[in-house]
């Protein structure tokens, strides 16, 4: 059985970032994928400026570049078909300069990062499934599966690395994750071609029965993603929340039964052209590509039970994203458990009690994120709150950019997760009849 330093279970960016660390600092790495790349994904595309310097340091910003991707210089928000408020990224108090997101698509961005581990020395199985681990009293020391042609394999390692997304084998076998609250949500997204956007900004347009988020990816092509509630009432066109909505299939492709008897294209092009600011915006153009779609509900997950296992990226939890921040979390926890596994080589210690220091780290860094991501959906599925909000942030710029810089992962979540600045943003919406229940939402 072939022996490695570590394993890493997904080739997405969280389990790249985690093999070039861990190749970086002498180790020896397998990465395993069942896909085979490049491969696609339902995705916004854009990467918070925040990412930049990681990228960076994983050698692999110049080479992203070179895919000539959109640089963005903030997010444009429409709240229920009001005009477009643009924000751009906060200047750095350092330089001056004001900082971009990279927009790329997800099929070759996920290609590149994956060719630049095996070109670094990791060992690459693509077309591999992990279908459980290797357990040596009690402790995770390697893995099983099974390859393309469905023959069983398994490896052996020090420690095994859970990148596998949402859908991560940790999450099923040792039944991880927490039952997400609220309704279930639904994730549309295609590349269109022949839109003519205004600015180079993320469009966000708020309104029933969900949220898109629109922006160019280079090269001519648009990306158009829409996530909409599956309890939401106007997903059918006669106002009754469907039969079977609940029943939902929890990944993959999304019946039209649950649609309001639409097909999933059907569906998407009518809740899209149901508002009139993005209408406006794609009427010129065509989708370019079918339809994907994918269950998108945030969910939080339990700590890991057993040493010799970390997750990083999408495994240890997803936010909505609303905010686009998921390939930032993703490189940044696999940082952090870079310094986490380095530590352990150097202590031959990866005990679940040692590697807890991870879940520490990543609790203190990445905590206020959490929280903002859950109040900006209490705020945007609340029409008069969101468009009271919107007016409190167009009348005060600074609030805005430092809103955005956070999203953006330039400045620490405490800079607007905090009770001063809620309440002065929250004073005009607070003025009128809506009341956000901030307990729901907390
Ligand atoms: C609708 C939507 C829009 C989004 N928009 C944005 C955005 O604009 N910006 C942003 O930053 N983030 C966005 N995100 C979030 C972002 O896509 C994720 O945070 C990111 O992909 C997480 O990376 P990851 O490496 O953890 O997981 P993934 O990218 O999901 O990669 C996991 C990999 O693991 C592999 N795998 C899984 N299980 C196994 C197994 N058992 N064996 C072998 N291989 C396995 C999979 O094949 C996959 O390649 C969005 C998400 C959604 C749903």
């Amino acid at each position: 059985m072939n022996s490695y330093d570590v394993i890493v279970i997904g080739g997405g960016p969280a389990g790249c970032a985690m093999a070039l660390d861990l190749n970086h600092r002498g180790y020896d790495v397998a990465l395993c994928d069942q896909a085979k790349f490049p491969r696609d994904k339902v995705c916004g595309e854009f990467i918070s400026p925040g990412a930049d310097p990681i990228l960076e340091q994983l050698g692999v910003l110049s080479s992203i570049e070179a895919l000539s991707p959109k640089r963005l210089k903030g997010v444009a928000i429409s709240s229920y078909e009001s005009a477009e408020l643009e924000i751009d990224y906060p200047a750095s108090t350092e330089t001056g300069l004001s900082p971009t997101s990279l927009s790329v698509r997800r099929y070759q961005l996920d290609a590149l990062l994956l060719k630049q581990v095996q070109s670094a020395g990791v060992k690459v199985f693509e077309q591999h499934k992990i279908t459980d681990f290797i357990f040596n009293e009690g402790c995770v020391v390697g893995v099983k599966g099974w390859d393309k042609t469905k023959t069983t394999f398994s490896l052996k390692a020090k420690l095994v690395v859970d990148a596998g997304g949402r859908n991560a084998v940790s999450l099923r076998k040792f039944n991880l994750k927490r039952e997400p609250k609220g309704n279930s949500k639904i994730a549309f997204s295609a590349h269109w071609q022949g839109v003519c956007l205004p600015q180079d900004y993320c469009y966000m347009h708020i309104s029933r029965p969900g949220y898109t988020g629109i922006s160019s990816v280079g090269n001519g092509r648009v990306n158009v993603v829409l996530v909409v509630e599956t309890q939401e009432k106007s997903l059918n066109q006669n106002q009754k929340v469907l039969p079977g909505m609940s029943q939902l299939p929890r990944r993959g492709v999304v019946e039209g039964s649950a649609l309001g008897g639409d097909k999933p294209e059907a569906f998407y092009h009518r809740v899209l052209m149901q508002n009139a600011r993005r209408r406006k915006m794609l009427e010129g153009g065509e989708r370019m590509e079918p339809v994907r779609s994918v269950e998108s509900l945030a969910f939080a997950v339990k700590p890991v039970p057993c040493g010799g296992l970390m997750l990083v990226g999408d495994a240890t939890g997803f936010i909505d994203p609303f905010t686009g921040e998921g390939i930032y979390l993703s490189l940044r926890s696999s940082q952090l458990a870079g310094e986490v596994i380095h530590s352990g080589f150097q202590n031959s210690n990866f005990s679940r009690n040692f590697l807890s220091v991870y879940d520490e780290r990543r609790k203190q860094e990445f905590g206020g994120k959490f929280l903002l991501s859950r109040i900006l959906q209490g705020l945007i599925y609340n029409r008069v709150l969101c468009n009271r909000v919107m007016k409190s942030l167009s009348a005060n710029r600074v609030f805005a950019e430092s809103l955005v810089g956070v999203i953006g992962d330039i400045l620490p979540a405490k800079k607007v997760v905090s009770l001063k600045f809620l309440l002065q943003l929250l004073v005009g919406a607070f003025k009128g009849k809506a009341v956000l229940d901030l307990r729901k939402v907390l």
